[in-house]
């Protein structure tokens, strides 16, 4: 007699609506229905979020997924329940407290989102032993690390609530993390080494481009009137972001509005929900725009100062033509830009000081290069990539390097 187990492309197509699984998707949901713990390191957009919810449904029990904003929560709350997963969250902003409680209880929830710093209480844990547990779900895994570029402390609380369910597999996902970080964050969650599971991070589609800071209002108009099509403008000030947007507004007559922290909730939120539907405006922001985005056209993302590290310029530039068609990353630099961070980096302590460090070197690396940038991002990543990639700005239009020798033989010789 044979019984027909439910087969993970079934419920993919019936539940999710994808034909297929995509790079290393299928990879993950196999070893987690096999009950092994994975860290899977996957590019942004590649869609992490199906390797945990697709288990979820088919797992008995509940998947419990650490996720370190509410924003980000409620949206995956959205998009599965749209699919008809059975999904809650446990969070300050939520009111259906008991309700949530009960069905998990009950045995009727596939995903129960919640933040680190609830996850890591004792009475959490309590709550967890009323029901079967299916799955962790750790998100933006790399949280837990402080070589990563997002430590929370609130991440390192986690561990003894792993622990509290020893055959549970953990599943860790991040998009950003170079090979230290996944050793670190390996040994923090206790995922055994061969559960890494890395997925190509190269996004041929989107042109580098890292120029001098001159004129950036000027530059950035230019790289506007080129891409018709909906941009980010990353900033890195308030101050820099409403005066950006004001310029950029004003000498491109585009739609242009602006994003940081400090705009009140409904305007942030009346803001990003008009750039998702337009097909034409411009975004200027501070880093605090994006995370959880799920906008396929952008055409084009500037920054108009340095990124804070390779790992933070590839999740940002990463919002460009997640759509496959052809994007830019622009990236307008000053000296002056790593004089700031380098002050900045003096006042950080201990650990985390060397780290930051690292990372503003391979940052200046990227910047300085006269070679491939592409080479340069994607060996930060551990990847093997050609010596030319043919889209950058390096491999369009080579640097010249004034070779010093050669120019004091002409000097010599003349
Ligand atoms: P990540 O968390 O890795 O940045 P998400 O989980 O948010 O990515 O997924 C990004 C997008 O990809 C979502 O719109 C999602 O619906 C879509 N997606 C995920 N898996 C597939 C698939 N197998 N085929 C097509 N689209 C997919
Ligand atoms: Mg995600």
């Amino acid at each position: 007699e044979t019984t027909l187990l439910p087969n993970p492309k079934d419920t993919l197509r019936r539940v999710f609506g994808f034909p297929d699984f995509r790079g290393v998707q299928g990879d993950v949901v196999n070893r987690v229905l096999a009950g092994r713990s994975t860290l899977a390191v996957m590019p942004t957009g590649a869609g992490k979020s199906l390797t945990y919810q697709l288990p979820a449904v088919m797992m008995e029990g509940t998947c419990i997924v650490i996720s370190p904003l509410i924003a980000l929560m409620h949206d995956q709350l959205r998009s599965a329940r749209a699919n008809g997963v059975r999904a809650a969250t446990l969070t300050s902003a939520d009111s259906d407290w008991r309700e949530t409680m009960n069905t998990f209880r009950a045995g009727e929830l596939d995903l129960l989102y919640v933040a680190p710093e609830r996850a890591s209480q004792p009475q959490f844990l309590d709550f967890l032993t009323s029901a079967p547990v299916a799955l962790f779900a750790i998100d933006e895994a790399h949280c837990v690390s402080e070589w990563g570029h997002d430590f929370r402390p609130d991440y390192r609380g986690l561990r003894p609530l792993l622990d509290s369910f020893p055959d549970i597999p953990r599943l860790a996902l991040t998009a950003t993390a170079d090979r230290h970080t996944r050793a670190d964050i390996l040994g923090q969650l206790g995922i055994p080494e061969d559960g890494l599971i890395v997925a190509g991070f190269d996004r041929p589609n989107i042109r580098y481009d890292i120029r001098h800071r001159d004129n950036p209002v000027k530059q950035i108009t230019r790289l506007m009137e080129e891409h018709p099509g909906p941009g980010i403008v990353y900033a890195p000030t308030r101050r820099k972001v409403e005066e950006l947007a004001l310029k950029l507004a004003a000498a491109t007559g585009r739609d242009v509005l602006p994003y940081h922290a400090g705009l009140p909730g409904d305007e942030r939120a009346a803001n990003q929900a008009a750039f998702v539907a337009s097909e034409d405006m411009v975004m200027v922001a501070t880093v605090a725009f994006g995370m959880g985005i799920d906008k396929p056209d952008v055409r084009f993302v500037a920054h108009a100062g340095i990124p804070k590290s390779i790992e933070a310029y590839y999740q940002e530039t990463g919002r460009a033509g997640r759509d496959g068609d052809p994007s830019q990353a622009m990236m307008f630099w000053g000296a002056e830009d790593f004089v700031l961070a380098r002050q900045r980096l003096a006042e950080v302590e201990g650990e985390r000081q060397q780290g930051e460090k690292v990372r503003l070197d391979a940052l200046a690396a990227l910047v300085e290069t006269p070679g491939c940038r592409r080479a340069v991002l994607l060996r930060h990543f551990d990847e093997d990539p050609p010596e030319q990639c043919g889209n950058c700005d390096n491999c369009i239009d080579p640097p010249k390097v004034v070779d010093a020798t050669e120019l004091a033989r002409k000097l010599l010789s003349a």
